[in-house]
């Protein structure tokens, strides 16, 4: 039904929908500021609500939001930072990016050539594009040789800017399937297996999550069914057995991590739903049972519907392999339905671009296609913001803006709830009280 050439088999990996590697570890709580800044916000989206507070005043001591509110009174000596033209809202959360790579050909021709230690040179550049767009955390849904881990750590020790950094270390899944590297002649590489994230029964996925979380994943990632860009794949049946899902889900659970799941088909969902897993990530196929179901249990949707407009865009231009031509242009129009049937719904919902598929940087255009999609512009903020931060067990530390938690907000020009296009153009970001845009231009923070 298609070939297996080697470049379709770098695109399928290189390109995604794969998500099918990353590392990830403990949230990013470093390089706080400990200077009292106040800031003045003449519109303010708290995350809390669905609506804007206006003129609302912020103290941020130590990296942390001490005062929020109408009457505050900005203690002596404190910078001031006059957002009075702007809307103030939380920092935007991006639950599934691929930091360490970009959609380049170059990127698919180093799936083979590229240096050890490059995808964490990858990953620095793009952690820095990705907190200027106003993303002050992201979910990384898979990397290569621990990069992630290692890009992480380095945000975390202050050395390079970017958002805190919640990763999976390398997905997880079957002999042959999407998070595997498939596609090659039998003798190119060494088989893989557990350490590689391949998993074929049930005490090879327990040993798999212990694997990664040994080195450092601060969350667990699995590919439930294949995907558009993977080689010699079918997008619809499920991949990992009931068996298998409840071994890793339980294992993971046990060390407190949570289980995202890149899934296409129903039957994958559905296995990866009962498991008990925290987020279907894609979700092209979702009926009214499947989506009640995830209601019911409280796992979320993250629909990552740039992917798909992005793989479908690149069929119609000719430059995705003819093999995942045929799957992006079968699939997308599925997918657009099913997110809309999802937004009906009222299943929880979290914002997720799979940002490395495409240019990191542009993610916030989600938001446009979430409100095409039928979302209200301010359940698409909080998608983004509140809901988000609670997929990822973090909404104690950021996510809205209240008192005791860490200063990461953004700014834009105008209303998002009137236009959520605005999003695009974050002239102002602080993460942990520390600024590094101001004024549409990066701060020497930023370098
Ligand atoms: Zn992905």
């Amino acid at each position: 039904m298609r070939t297996r050439s080697r470049s379709a088999r770098f695109v399928a990996t290189a390109l995604g929908f794969l998500c099918a590697l990353s590392l990830a570890l403990a949230p990013g709580l470093s390089a706080q500021s400990e200077e009292v800044v106040v800031v003045r916000a003449g519109a303010l989206f708290d995350g809390t609500g669905e609506t804007l507070r206006q003129n609302v005043t912020l103290v941020i001591r130590d990296g942390r939001i001490a005062e929020v509110g109408e009457d505050v009174q900005a203690p002596a000596g404190a910078r001031e930072v006059d957002l009075s033209g702007w809307t103030v809202l939380p920092g935007l959360i991006d639950m599934h990016t691929h930091i360490t790579s970009d959609p380049s050909d170059g990127f698919r021709g180093g799936f083979l050539s590229q240096y050890p230690g490059a995808a964490a040179l990858v990953g620095a550049k793009n952690a820095r594009i990705t907190l200027l767009a106003g993303f002050t955390a992201v979910r990384n849904a898979g990397a290569s040789e621990f990069a992630d881990i290692a890009l992480r750590n380095a945000v975390n020790d202050g050395l390079v800017p970017g958002p805190r950094i919640f990763t999976a270390g390398k997905g997880l899944g079957i002999s042959g399937g999407h998070c595997d590297s498939g596609g090659f002649r039998p003798d190119a590489f060494p088989e893989t297996g557990v350490e590689q994230g391949i998993f074929n029964s049930p005490d090879e996925a327990r040993a798999a999550v212990r694997y990664q979380i040994k080195y450092g994943s601060d969350l667990i990632k699995t590919c439930a069914t294949a995907g558009v860009l993977s080689v010699g794949t079918e997008i619809g049946p499920a991949q990992v057995t009931p068996a298998e899902f409840e071994a890793l889900v339980e294992t993971a659970t046990m060390l407190n991590r949570r289980v995202m799941a890149h899934a296409h088909g129903i039957e994958g969902i559905r296995n990866a739903v009962h498991a008990g897993v925290a987020s279907i990530d894609h979700g092209a196929v979702l009926d009214d049972e499947i989506l009640a179901e995830m209601s019911r249990r409280g796992t979320y949707l993250v629909p990552t519907m740039m992917a798909f407009e992005y793989v479908y865009e690149a069929a119609q231009a000719g430059t995705l392999a003819p093999w995942s031509a045929i799957k992006a242009r079968e699939i997308t129009p599925i997918a657009r339905e099913s997110h809309r049937r999802a937004i009906r719904s009222g299943v929880p919902i979290a914002f997720g671009t799979d940002a490395g598929v495409f240019p990191h940087g542009t993610n916030a255009d989600e938001f446009r296609l979430l409100v095409e999609a039928g979302m209200s512009p301010a359940r698409a903020l909080r998608s983004a913001t509140r809901d988000a931060a609670d997929l990822l067990g973090q909404l104690d530390a950021f996510g809205t803006l209240e008192v005791g938690k860490y200063a990461d907000l953004v700014a834009v020009r105008g209303n998002p709830l009137e236009d959520v296009g605005i999003l695009m153009d974050v002239g102002f970001v602080m993460k942990g009280g520390r600024i590094y845009k101001e004024n549409g231009a990066p701060t020497a923070h930023a370098w």
